[in-house]
């Protein structure tokens, strides 16, 4: 490189601390109205610009006129939207390496790169940290089929893919499945006639995985327990549908349903019923864990996340689990992860086959562009790896315990609020039927999510966007039974409960009072 190369990257980072600086001063989670305008108009000239500009002059072009379009979500500890995570400091660090370095986490190529064995060391953290290793029996479990993916969505997608080779092979007189013959000839010779997903509130991805792994989503099937608890699954109905005639099945547990942050399972006795029917009847069990797998690392033995934790019991018995890491583990875009327990299914889908170039020496590390999408891959392990050496179990724990309280916090407030009404239950300090243990309760069951309404329906329609529109807090909206409800999802390490509350709750007390219609 060049000295001017150089010196162009190392002043860049400096211009963008600078820019970021400045723009934080405000702590604001949305960019004002007039420079998101001003950015939309900016970037118009793009497609009809015929010279080049220079890399100086786009690098201020970019400070100047782009990222002060740019929401907060990384800037502040307040976008309670979807749920983003933020991005640790030094998960941005190890990123900008990633970015340095350009590796490409292919095949793996030992002596040459070390980052495969990076990603590889980093999963068998994560299974250690999430004790997904071991039973309470103490009984080893492997999970050789492992792999850093682009988030849970694309982990969906490959839980879905080895279900749906699995359960067809477990039941072809070959024991072959569509990674060889497709789905149609696959589906014929094994005597399968249809292929169905039961789930309960399975996240909107899971549709999408159906329908990218030629399921469909309507082979998604809500089993809801009950309208009270529509996130928890009807087991008995589970066992009902497993056992269909010519019908494979493949099971979801929603570990952390979005909309809610409630748990479809409710301890280690469900997961064993469900693996024993799946044993049975040949069906796969995925794990949702995007958001909720992390409270496998809840302190143990605290009565206030004893719900939590026993909802995560167990899930180590399933086939395959999809965690985020750009999520709760604050590591930048895009990151999560995937385990699976049957490597040879994993193989027999994601193999390249006929490519000698690409083949790697027998090891035990697997080369991820065999076990994954992509071939061409970002080492989006390292700022994973990062966090978790910086941080620590301990650390983590501590962040995921201030993000819970927060919430818990943020819902006690709503609660003894005369006109907010807190979701789901609908518990209220002010309605009759309240008392004080189910108020309890719906607080310990209050994970990173509080979903709530206001209970005068003209304050209730506009309540998001009334929050959104003071800029000092980010919201997300949604609907429950039928209504529209407001969600905030804490997620970032940021989170400063004392200071944070005094801003939400300033925000929600404000509105409640002042008229919907200005
Ligand atoms: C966020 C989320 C997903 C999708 O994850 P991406 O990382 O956005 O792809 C899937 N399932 C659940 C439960 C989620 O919360």
């Amino acid at each position: 490189m060049s000295a001017s190369d150089d010196d162009f990257l190392r002043t860049s980072y400096d211009q963008l601390r600078h820019t970021i600086d400045t723009i934080s001063q405000n702590d604001l989670v949305l960019p004002a109205a007039h420079l998101y305008d001003h950015a939309t108009t900016a970037i118009q000239d793009l497609p009809t610009a015929t010279q080049g500009i220079g890399r100086e002059a786009t690098l201020h072009h970019l400070l100047r006129d782009i990222v002060p379009a740019l929401n907060g979500q990384n800037l502040s500890g307040r976008y309670y939207g979807f749920v983003t995570g933020s991005t640790l400091p030094v998960a941005e660090a190890a990123d900008n390496i990633v970015t340095s370095l350009d590796q490409n986490v292919a095949v793996h190529l030992p002596g040459q790169s070390v980052s495969t064995a990076v990603e590889d060391i980093t999963l068998q953290a994560l299974l250690r940290l999430l004790r997904l290793d071991a039973t309470s029996t103490a009984e080893k479990i492997l999970w050789p089929g492992r792999i850093v993916t682009t988030g849970a969505t694309a982990s969906n997608v490959l839980g879905l893919a080895c279900g749906r080779e699995a359960i067809i092979r477990w039941r072809h007189p070959r024991a072959l499945g569509p990674s060889e013959l497709g789905l149609l000839t696959a589906c014929r010779e094994a005597g399968v006639q249809g292929i169905q997903i039961l789930t309960s509130m399975g996240h909107s991805s899971l549709s999408k995985a159906a329908s990218v792994v030629g399921l469909g989503s309507g082979s998604v099937q809500e089993l809801s327990l009950s309208e009270a608890e529509p996130w928890r699954l009807d087991l008995d109905a589970v066992e009902r549908e497993v056992q269909k005639d010519g019908v494979a099945s493949i099971i979801v547990v929603s570990a952390g349903e979005v909309n809610t942050g409630r748990f479809a399972t409710n301890g280690e006795d469900d997961l064993r019923r469900l693996r024993e029917l799946a044993d049975r009847y040949k069906a796969w069990i995925h794990i949702d864990g995007a958001f909720g797998l992390l409270a496998r690392i809840l302190p143990q033995n605290d009565e206030c996340y004893a719900h939590q934790v026993t909802a995560v019991q167990g899930i180590e018995l399933a086939d395959s689990i999809t965690g985020d890491a750009h999520k709760l583990f604050n590591v930048p875009y895009d990151a999560g992860f995937f385990f699976c327990r049957h490597l040879a299914i994993q193989t027999s889908v994601f193999q390249n086959p006929n490519a000698a170039y690409l083949t790697a020496p027998t090891c035990a590390i697997q080369s991820p562009l065999n076990i994954g999408l992509e071939n061409s891959r970002r080492f989006r392990a390292l700022p994973i790896y990062a966090v978790l050496r910086s941080e620590g179990e301990e650390g983590l724990r501590a962040m995921l315990c201030r993000m819970v309280e927060m919430a818990r916090r943020v819902a006690g407030f709503i609660q003894a609020h005369a006109h907010y009404q807190l979701l789901p239950s609908g518990a209220n300090s002010s309605s009759s039927s309240a008392n004080k243990e189910d108020m309890q309760t719906e607080l310990d069951h209050t994970w990173v999510v509080v979903i709530f309404r206001d209970s005068r329906s003209e304050y209730n329609t506009v309540l998001t966007e009334r929050i959104n529109k003071t800029r000092r807090m980010y919201v997300s909206g949604t609907s429950w039974a039928g209504q529209k409800a407001t969600r905030i999802a804490v997620s970032s390490w940021r989170v400063n409960v004392e200071e944070d509350l005094a801003v939400v709750t300033e925000v929600l007390e404000s509105l409640a009072q002042t008229a919907p219609v200005e």
